[in-house]
């Protein structure tokens, strides 16, 4: 549902619908990747400009679905706490981007920032997606509208080659400084690899080359809501925090006598699971460490590092978009809670009950797995002493030791 949601609502601010201008689709519009530098040289499978597959740096021409790919070739001196850190920062790097390429755009067609503002709105919709080597990059449709939003057109000047120079000027210019005393000054930039390609109508427009073609409003909103979806399968970590519940990731909870006391729950590591033990890839476990790590240290205690270590350090939302840019998820849900509103009280007045107001309990979409049955190890034993307990008393009462 959050797929289809997702779609709906990237869609909608490509072609139009769910109460957005179709004119939007002659709006000047992007489908822009962003991605994090390097932190090391990783098992790769590339291809030369003949399309033939040459041999990673380690000699070998892995096959496409060798686990090798995107690890690092020399683990022992892989930047993870630069790889971690960037992850940690990519939410704040992607705002920052967002600023730098209104100001590029100004200053690209020779414009103030004021004038620019009145007279263009940038609208943006993104999604992040995880790569094998452990680090997000995100995938983003950036749309140029009027002064109104999108049921307004954008100025004649407000070209996709502006836009598309504005995308390089503000990734080449987006950075930010992470200072701490223990590992000392970092830069967090976007990697030198970007892709800027034009969205085009389904049918709708000139093709003017090959590349205009290559993707459309279905494609895009379609990529997007996989993306959405995909969440951190794609680097193979584990979909559950691993900070304790009961101290937060110290350790320690706070005793009677307000002195720390050893958390019972984690046995005093601050974790859930042991890190140690999960089934994961070397290379992830590696990155979920350092995130631990790091979390230690007071200067880094805002990114919140524990609770997300097992995302690898990103805490931002997979899916996230401008105001303007076109409806919103919360107003999809509330279309569809009506809708099933009024659905149930068609069955119910159909079948002659009374149609219930607003407090009726709507049973929206579930459904139930088969776990297993009977009790769990606790529980049975429980059972047992239950069922020994009035075993016992009948027993007693049969032979009139106690009254019946
Ligand atoms: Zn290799
Ligand atoms: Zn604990």
């Amino acid at each position: 549902m959050y797929a289809a949601d997702t779609y709906h609502l990237i869609k909608a601010g490509l072609s139009g619908g769910k109460k957005v201008a179709e004119t939007v689709r002659d709006h000047p519009r992007a489908f822009v990747t962003l991605t994090a530098p390097s932190f090391g040289p990783v098992h790769n499978r590339m291809t030369d400009s003949a399309g033939k597959h040459r041999p990673c740096g380690c000699g070998i021409r892995h096959a496409e679905d060798d686990p090798a790919l995107g690890t690092p070739l020399a683990p022992a001196t892989y930047d993870y706490t630069g790889a971690v850190l960037w992850n940690a920062h990519a939410g704040a790097l992607w705002a920052r981007f967002t600023t730098y390429m209104r100001r590029a755009l100004a200053e690209h067609l020779g414009m103030t920032q004021k004038a620019l503002n009145a007279a263009l709105r940038v609208s943006f919709a993104k999604v992040a997606e995880y790569q094998k080597r452990g680090l997000v990059h995100f995938h983003a449709v950036i749309r140029f509208d009027g002064p109104d939003g999108h049921t307004t057109p954008p100025p004649c000047w407000a070209t996709f080659d502006a836009l598309q120079v504005a995308v390089g000027l503000a990734v080449e210019r987006a950075r930010l400084t992470v200072k701490s005393d223990a590992i000392g000054e970092r830069v967090i930039a976007w990697g030198g690899r970007f892709k800027v390609d034009p969205i085009s109508a389904l049918g709708h427009g000139e093709l003017t080359d090959a590349r205009v073609a290559e993707y459309t409003d279905a494609k895009v909103a379609g990529y997007v809501a996989k993306y959405a979806t995909k969440n951190a399968e794609g680097a193979g970590t584990v979909d559950r925090t691993l900070m304790c519940r009961s101290c937060k990731g110290r350790g320690y909870v706070p005793g009677p006598d307000l002195f720390h006391d050893h958390c019972t729950d984690c046995d005093g590591t601050g974790q859930a699971e042991s890190i140690k033990a999960l089934p994961i890839q070397q290379h992830v476990r590696q990155m979920i460490r350092t995130a631990w790590d790091l979390g230690h240290l007071p200067e880094f205690a805002d990114l919140k590092l524990w609770k997300w270590a097992h995302m690898l350090g990103f805490r931002g939302h997979f899916s996230s978009k401008s105001r303007a840019y076109s409806t919103t998820l919360g107003a999809l849900r509330d279309v569809r809670r009506a809708w099933r509103l009024a659905q149930a009280e068609a069955a119910r007045a159909r079948a002659g009950l009374p149609v219930d107001g607003e407090d009726t309990t709507l049973v929206t979409a579930s459904s139930w797995t088969y776990l297993s049955s009977g009790y769990r190890p606790g529980e049975e034993l429980l059972a047992a002493q239950v069922r020994h307990d009035i075993a016992h008393t009948r027993r007693l009462r049969q032979e009139g030791l106690v009254p019946a």
